[in-house]
């Protein structure tokens, strides 16, 4: 039956109506909700008026009826989870597409809906599933959204973590921050995204769903903040996308502001790092938007996110030439950057005041049971810290050439899609290579010691690069991504991420007996003696080379 507001009632059944309802808390009423059309289902959270979340099992069968009430979604698993859940994908358009080139050639935008890749995040999730029936509603005016826009749901990125506890755990199974994982690519669960979702159907914008920053805003949002993604990609966010869904917000008694807090002077966001998902979608030259929802409040939390995720379909929508003319110039525009080459790589940065001042609202007071009154106090006037300053650079290579053992970097570069190529027969070539001045090791969420390595140098030296060697060129669409991958001063790379443990010399240690050396009669190899250099070198002219691709 339609749930609805508008049915006639008696007035006292209202008022008593009314006023139970806000004995129990937020009042479900004034959410204006679509109707639920006949035959479609309704989930959980909604059965149990948003008392408790729809868990990973409910959510299945929500949409598996969703599906069975609709000829309008197709719906599938992209991969299972380290505990073997399945992970859910939806698709909605309109022709109903069932692959990325027939998407591609309805010359549409492509945007995937996420939620919920921190296990105990779980309040914008709620609102995604009932946009998904939405969607998959004839007749209902965000339906009419799929003439003109793809879109691909992935509601819940790590059932692992929210069926772990009662509240849900930040990290996978094993406590390993998913959010994290985006460049290393170790767990399934990210490892199966990113393959399966976002590698295969290159989306426009990715939208991705989480529980943090700051009241009283009942959303945060922020897009790519590193300074190597193209800054237009950012740009759109902040000055069209994020007014867009403060003006929506609004219309229904909600703020939305940046993620993710801020005190009288600043307000500061959140990280830059590429590990990111939303700052690892700018490097494959997207739009990549977060959304915090810094409150549990579980219905109107749900609403907020629900008219979010909705604001940027409409948005898309309305500028699809614009977005889709964006994210291919960012594409066009790191190819040709490697073609050069031309260019410099930061690898390193730091955030400065964006150049306007900001206003925006913070909590003071109320610390829980020191009976002081909370205050929601207007600043005026402050820094927003989230402009992206370059402080190291390096100038951008034609490609990079790894050593023939680097197995498992490039099994970490293909994770991505990244064109690799392999020398088929030798080659000496002029090459670029930084010296090692020290190497370090910190722990970094699983890795016990991931290395970073102080770059000396920079050498200009003639090399002999034996059969098997590898190149990466730096033309390719996910150029910016794989330079990242391979400066060894980047805060992500295959290095830092242990995958050359191996390879990499340290200061002070000596050849083993017994013919440690490698036999010079033999092809030659890699020096072993002189100056310590960091086993990726920097190929800084287009060079002819006889190579093949990597499989
Ligand atoms: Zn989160």
């Amino acid at each position: 039956m339609p749930r609805t507001a508008s049915l006639p009632r008696p007035a006292l059944a209202l008022t008593v109506l009314a006023a139970l309802t806000l004995l129990a808390g937020p009042v479900r009423a004034q959410i204006p909700w679509l109707p639920v059309a006949d035959g479609f289902p309704t989930t959980a959270a909604e059965q149990n008026g948003f008392r408790a979340h729809t868990r990973h099992l409910e959510m299945w069968d929500y949409l598996r009826a969703l599906r069975g009430a609709t000829t309008e979604m197709r719906l599938g698993t992209y991969g299972l989870t380290q505990q073997g859940r399945e992970l859910p994908f939806a698709i909605f358009s309109r022709p109903l597409v069932s692959d990325p080139l027939e998407a591609q050639a309805l010359g549409r935008p492509i945007v995937v809906l996420a939620a919920n890749v921190h296990g105990g995040e779980r309040t914008f999730r709620e609102g995604l599933l009932i946009l998904m029936r939405d969607l998959a509603t004839p007749g209902t005016r965000v339906n009419q959204l799929l003439d003109e826009v793809t879109v691909i749901v992935t509601p819940q990125l790590n059932p692992d973590g929210f069926e772990a506890s009662a509240q849900g755990q930040r990290g996978n199974a094993w406590g390993i921050d998913l959010n994290r994982d985006y460049v290393k690519l170790e767990d399934p669960a990210i490892a199966a995204l990113v393959a399966n979702v976002v590698a295969e159907w290159r989306p426009h914008v990715f939208v991705d769903g989480h529980n943090g920053g700051s009241r009283p805003y009942n959303l945060n949002y922020q897009c790519p903040s590193h300074v190597d993604p193209m800054l237009e990609l950012t740009l759109i966010c902040d000055r069209e996308i994020f007014p867009a869904i403060d003006r929506r917000l609004a219309s229904e008694g909600y703020r939305a502001w940046y993620y993710t807090g801020g005190n009288e002077q600043e307000w500061q966001v959140g990280g830059w790092q590429a590990r990111i998902g939303r700052n690892y979608v700018g490097f494959l030259n997207s739009i990549g938007i977060l959304f915090e929802a810094p409150t549990q409040q579980q219905e109107s939390g749900a609403r907020a996110g629900y008219l979010a995720y909705l604001t940027v379909l409409e948005f898309v929508t309305q500028n699809a030439e614009r977005v889709m003319g964006l994210v291919d110039r960012a594409r066009e525009e790191t190819v040709a950057m490697g073609a050069g080459p031309s260019g410099e790589v930061a690898v390193q940065m730091e955030y400065a005041p964006e150049e306007y001042p900001v206003d925006y609202l913070v909590i003071r007071g109320g610390g829980r049971g020191n009976g002081t009154r909370e205050d929601t106090v207007q600043v005026r006037g402050a820094r927003l810290m989230k402009k992206p300053v370059a402080t190291r650079l390096r100038p951008r290579p034609w490609a990079y050439i790894l050593p023939r053992d680097a197995v498992a970097a490039v099994a970490m570069l293909r994770r991505h899609r990244i064109h690799v190529e392999r020398l088929v027969a030798p080659a000496t070539l002029d090459v670029d290579a930084y010296t090692i001045d020290d190497v370090t090791y910190e722990q970094a969420y699983n890795h016990a010691a991931a290395m970073r390595i102080e770059v000396g140098d920079v050498r200009t030296l003639e090399q002999n690069f034996p059969t098997g060697t590898y190149i990466v060129p730096t033309a390719q669409p996910l150029g910016r991504l794989a330079a990242h991958m391979l400066e060894p001063e980047t805060d992500d790379n295959v290095i830092y991420w242990n995958t050359m443990d191996a390879w990499v010399p340290r200061p002070g240690v000596r050849a083993a007996g017994g013919g440690g050396l490698p036999n010079a009669d033999r092809e030659p190899s890699l020096p072993f003696t002189g100056p310590l250099l960091v086993p990726i070198y920097k190929l800084m002219r287009p060079t002819p080379l006889t190579s093949a691709v990597v499989e």
